[in-house]
């Protein structure tokens, strides 16, 4: 069981985590620590070294709320040999009407795209109403793509699938109608999961990486399979999509 998700650097883990990891140690097998600034990315970097082969790191920036995206693409440079993704990075039309700074995203956003592509690393995509746009952007691009905390449309899920990228399904699937019928036209092949910890929790306060098993549960009763079954593709997909050396 693989959490390709989660802010552990966020303040709200900040005073303890420390058990948070040794619980997590106890009920998965591995956290992708994601980060979506320049601080939080550094942070990042320093946790996962102190808990090698259980922790793992992305870099990357959200178009909406990361500051310092050149710093971010300069530690994406510097310590490419030691993340096992880009990311998140992405497209974010929710919190931008604006169209001149949607452009202004999309154009951060091909700078990740091609750090992803130089340093042969997966994407890991943040897109909230810009799905579409996101999808066109990696479509010809020579990368593997992640679509993390995916909410977009069943017809451009189809075209994800098609392509071969992985869809991440968060702990939304616990309390949203549209996840749990957006889980019925993705294969087990493609399906990854997350929790995108310290938010989405399932019962509304901090989510925590164990919390995949919730998500499990409940796509495995969507699915009508076995929930192990749901666990093992995700966790293979997880290793194969971030080539991950798990200790
Ligand atoms: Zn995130």
């Amino acid at each position: 069981m693989i959490d390709i998700h989660a802010h552990l650097c966020f303040p709200q883990f900040e005073k303890e985590i420390d058990k948070v990891v040794e619980r997590a140690k106890e009920e998965i097998d591995g956290v992708i620590v994601s980060s979506a600034s320049f601080d939080e990315g550094k942070k990042v970097l320093e946790l996962v070294k102190k808990y090698p082969g259980f922790l793992f790191a992305t870099l990357g920036y959200h178009p909406t709320e990361g500051t310092d995206y050149e710093g971010v693409l300069n530690l994406i440079e510097q310590n490419h040999d030691k993340i096992v993704g880009v990311g998140e990075a992405g497209l974010d039309y929710h919190w931008e009407e604006d169209l001149k700074k949607r452009d202004q995203q999309k154009l951060i956003f091909v700078k990740f795209i091609s750090a992803a592509e130089r340093y042969r690393l997966p994407l890991v995509i943040h897109s909230w109403d810009a799905e579409p746009d996101c999808f066109n952007m990696v479509n010809s691009r020579k990368i593997s793509c992640i679509f993390h905390c995916y909410s977009g449309s069943i017809d451009l899920a189809k075209s994800i699938i098609e392509r071969g990228f992985y869809i991440s399904m968060s702990t939304q699937i616990c309390f949203s109608k549209h996840h749990r019928k957006l889980i019925k036209s993705i294969p087990l092949e493609n399906l990854l999961l997350e929790t995108d910890s310290p938010f989405l929790g399932p019962e509304r306060h901090t989510n925590m990486p164990w919390n995949i098993k919730l998500s499990a549960d409940k796509i495995a009763t969507e699915k009508g399979i076995s929930k192990e079954s749901v666990l093992t593709a995700a966790k293979e997909n997880a290793i194969k999509a971030f080539n991950l050396k798990l200790g």
